[in-house]
């Protein structure tokens, strides 16, 4: 016979019996004792809801309430219904909060409201749903009149929860409850919320619920607990909308974490002059400057905040609303960072003078804030250096190393009148594109390539896709802690918000400025670190990281925990300088090709490929390179003065320096017709001819590295000679230098000794001529795998290795590097079949076996063989983080990666230390 799965939902009903599913906010100690660590209590409970309860266990003064668990979300999902036991739990906790507040869920003698919001593990802000004002019906709205003596606020309170229980819990268009309210409005001549009158809002109420009952089919529910049931549901359905979808994907967030859902006692911020409501980050979220930073609106509810439709107060303005309920706020953001040991976000409700927390969370910061807070925390002693090290990414480097507006270019265009706005200084970083004023054309458009700013008069969460694809957010609404703020410094986008001198007219897909008119596709430049707004395209600069005090000194402890040496791929003295000054220990590529295409070189190079392999001409033009390459050398040694720099001998096939063949050929013909030239026809054809013979049908796998070197040696033979002849004079002029020659291409121990025995004998014959001694290596790279295998026999003949990635990658996998991206690679990660580019992030199993194999054979017989990586692998973090664990000496990367890679390695070995206890 043959077993038959038992259906899912009895097998889960039998774990879930007896499960408890439910945490009061005084049930934490309980819910860390069952699942061990305060990680594990923020997978069970949420951020949001162990932030409560860890706050409530703490004695700030929080709204009493209950959690659902994350578990009971994923039993949701997978018997699309409650778990067993959950609503009666649910039931039963929200008696105990009931006792806690002496007012009673559903009640029209003393009633109780609540709110119901999602909170996942991580937060997703905004992504998911909430619903507030739970509970209120005809009957509770009419009592709370009378307890409350303020119908004004009931009725706002009542038709808030019919527009939001609508929209969220029955999918209503929000739109459909926004008309009524501007025409309310536009009827009492009023432009704010706040002017409209107690029979205003309570018409309101009423026109809502009839709105509600035309879309949904029936009555707006009168039962408490039906609400309350319908919402959970809601919040749990939201974990699996397709904004939370998007945003997950975005940030990188497991799909199966799921979501808590918190019940909670409401307070009211709009109960008068006398309340308010606010949000606030214990430091400035932007800069990362130790000051309160934040907004609040007296008589208002948490959601004109955060939307951004009201202009909101400065947070330090609550002292002259309430003295002392700002300073009591004080001590209690103190002591939420100094408990949580980070910067804290934190949303408060006053409700008739009395202040309540209703939210704290690590804050979302930009890259600039991450890197200054972590370091000005390590300083107060909040936190140690590795802390703070681990706690800035190698993302947000790059974020901070971001492009600039240039000075002149910026005060140009704002003379000749170009800044048209000025906005919050939302998220830095300068961004140039095309003006769409939806999420889903800015999302179509940056798919396209398109360079992209999305316009808006305000942000919501359904936007986030067109964020997430835009390299620059404006808003015409809205403060610093408005959606649209928060969503870009978390992704790191610029973004300005809040510039009101923009009248956007989404019909016309248009905004103005006075007379000035911007439609959508015009191009405009945005500065996030200014709140500058510019018509046209303003020219960028590279960020100055001299500037950059606090990513410095980080940067700084970085290297007291890294292992790995970080070098620069530097071509030209001016790379060489930069690479140093952004930390960089070592040049561990120069790729000489490069210096041989500058213009006044070019022609010369071509002589010599034309010349015979030997012959006094070749010579000749060799000998009027080998000066370029002198002063090439004698700069990038100088200024990596005592460091070392690692020369690789020319690599690429001859071809590459010479003239297209067809367009040879075109000139060819012409020069023909016309027949009036007959010797640059001649020298034409010979180039043709010449070029003809140096064609490959696979080039990258042909005539190049060492296999040129052998074949036409006096090229590389000018190359030694010129850099020992540098090297040399430096010396005589007190310079250290430190060079290291490196072989390219090599697959065969036999090449490698070739090639140091010439370089062996033209480094000593220079150095005799100048009667000076110096220590130099020689090595080869380790790119194609055959050269991987057998490294014990390259190493007899190297002092050092270097693992040349790109080729390695190319040649491991089979694949074309300069094909394979634009053809099939890209699909390759986009359909998952590869879960990265291989020539981005190293492909640890395939080309990471060969670099463990080379590693280990390299050292066994030569032990003390240097062994680093210049691949375009060595700046991304994922692979410095494998070469750590792979034991190389160094990993050598482009000059503005140098920062990046720092703290990348940093991070590997903090990983590692953890790992070893
Ligand atoms: C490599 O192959 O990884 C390398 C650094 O050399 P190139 O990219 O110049 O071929
Ligand atoms: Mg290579």
């Amino acid at each position: 016979m043959v077993a038959t799965k038992a259906p899912n939902k009895s097998r889960g009903a039998d774990k879930q019996a007896g499960h408890k599913w439910v945490y009061l906010f005084n049930e934490v100690d309980e819910a860390q004792a069952l699942v061990g660590s305060w990680d594990k209590v923020r997978s069970l409970l949420g951020g949001k809801g162990a932030g409560l309860a860890d706050m409530t266990r703490a004695d700030v003064p929080v709204p009493p309430g209950l959690t659902i668990t994350t578990e009971a979300c994923n039993a949701y999902h997978a018997n699309e219904q409650f778990p067993d036991g959950m609503w009666e739990q649910v039931v039963n906790a929200l008696k105990q909060v009931e006792l806690k507040t002496e007012k009673e869920f559903g009640s029209a003698t003393n009633p109780l409201l609540v709110s119901v919001r999602s909170g996942a593990k991580f937060s997703m802000p905004g992504m998911m749903d909430t619903v507030l004002n739970l509970g209120m019906n005809d009957a509770i709205a009419a009592r709370m009149v009378e307890l409350t003596g303020d119908p004004r606020f009931v009725y706002d309170a009542y038709r808030r929860l019919v527009q939001m229980f609508g929209s969220v819990v029955m999918n209503m268009d929000d739109d459909a409850f926004e008309h009524p309210l501007t025409d309310m409005k536009k009827k009492r001549g009023v432009k704010s919320d706040t002017d409209l009158t107690a029979d205003d809002w309570k018409s309101l109420t009423e026109q809502f619920k009839v709105i509600y009952r035309e879309a949904v089919g029936e009555d707006f529910p009168q039962d408490s607990y039906k609400q309350l049931k319908l919402a959970i549901e809601a919040v749990f359905k939201s974990w699996n909308g397709k904004r939370a979808v998007d945003y997950r994907n975005a940030a990188k967030i497991p799909h199966d974490l799921g979501t808590a859902v918190n019940v909670q006692t409401m307070v009211f911020g709009n109960m008068g002059s006398e309340s308010g409501t606010g949000v606030a980050f214990t430091r400035n979220p932007s800069t990362g400057e130790r000051i309160l930073f934040g907004d609040f609106l007296m008589n208002a509810q948490g959601e004109d905040v955060v939307a951004g439709i009201r202009n909101t107060e400065p947070i330090a303005d609550l002292e002259k609303e309430n003295p002392e309920v700002y300073q009591q706020f004080l001590d209690i953001v103190a002591k939420l960072e100094k408990h949580y040991r980070d910067m804290q976000d934190v949303e408060f409700t006053i409700e008739r003078g009395r202040l309540w927390m209703l939210q704290t969370r690590d804050g979302k910061r930009t890259a600039r804030a991450a890197v200054r807070i972590a370091v000005d925390m390590s300083d107060e002693n909040l936190i140690s250096k590795a802390e703070a090290v681990g706690r800035v990414s190698p993302d947000h480097v790059i974020q901070l190393l971001h492009p600039q507006f240039e000075d002149d270019a910026r005060i140009s265009a704002k003379k000749a009148g170009r800044r048209i706005a000025k906005g919050v200084n939302a998220s830095p970083g300068a961004a140039v594109g095309v003006v769409a004023f939806d999420a889903d054309l800015a999302e179509k458009w940056g798919k396209a390539k398109k360079s992209v700013i999305m316009v808006r008069p305000e942000t919501k969460p359904d936007d986030v896709h067109g964020m997430l694809a835009s390299k620059g957010i404006l808003t015409s609404r809205g403060g610093a802690t408005s959606h649209a703020a928060v969503v870009a410094r978390q992704f790191g986008v610029p973004c300005v918000c809040g510039a009101d001198a923009l009248d956007i007219d989404l019909r016309a897909r248009t905004m103005r400025v006075g007379d000035l008119v911007v439609a959508e596709g015009d191009m405009i430049s945005i500065d996030g670190g200014t709140g500058e707004v510019f018509v046209g395209e303003i020219k960028r600069v590279e960020p100055d990281f001299m500037r950059e005090a606090y990513l410095r000194r980080l940067l700084e402890w970085a290297d007291e925990f890294r292992t790995l040496g970080i070098y620069a791929n530097a071509d030209y003295p001016v790379d060489a300088k930069r690479a140093r000054e952004y930390g960089a220990q070592g040049v561990g590529l120069c790729r000489t090709e490069h210096m041989f295409f500058q213009d006044e070189r070019l022609p010369i190079v071509q002589a010599m490929i034309l010349s015979a392999p030997n012959s006094e001409e070749e010579a000749k033009n060799l000998e009027k390179l080998q000066q370029f390459q002198h002063d090439d050398f004698y700069g990038i040694l100088k200024a990596m003065d005592g460091q070392p720099v690692i020369i690789r001998l020319l690599d690429p096939p001859l071809h590459e320096f010479m003239p297209d063949h067809e367009q040879l050929a075109m000139r060819a013909a012409g020069l023909r017709i016309m027949n009036d030239r007959p010797k640059e026809l001649q020298r034409v054809e010979e180039l043709m001819v010449a070029v003809e013979g140096l064609r490959e049908f696979n080039p990258m796998l042909g005539l190049r590295g060492v296999r040129l070197g052998i074949m036409r040696p006096a090229i590389n033979r000018m190359q030694v000679r010129a850099l020992f002849e540098a090297a040399c004079e430096l010396v005589g002029e007190g310079v250290e230098v430190h060079p290291e020659i490196m072989v390219a291409v090599t697959s065969h121990e036999n090449e490698v000794k070739f090639m140091r025995e010439m370089i062996e004998a033209v480094a000593d014959e220079t150095m005799s001529h100048y009667n000076i001694k110096f220590e130099y290596k020689i090595g080869t790279m380790i790119e194609l795998p055959r050269a991987a295998i057998i490294a014990d026999r390259m190493a007899q003949y190297s002092e050092f290795f270097s693992f040349g990635t790109n080729d390695l990658t190319q040649t491991t996998f089979g694949i074309s590097r300069d094909d394979a991206e634009g053809k099939f690679l890209l699909e390759y990660v986009e359909t998952g079949l590869l879960k990265e580019n291989p020539f981005q992030v190293l492909d640890a199993d395939g080309v990471g076996y060969l670099v463990n194999l080379a590693v280990k054979k390299g050292r066994e017989a030569r032990p003390n063989l240097e062994v680093g990586i210049c691949g375009e692998h060595g700046g991304d973090p994922q692979s410095i983080a494998f070469c750590h664990k792979a034991g190389l000496d160094y990993v050598s990367c482009s000059p503005f990666r140098v920062p990046v890679a720092r703290l990348a390695a940093a991070h590997a070995a903090l990983k590692g230390m953890k790992e070893d206890i």
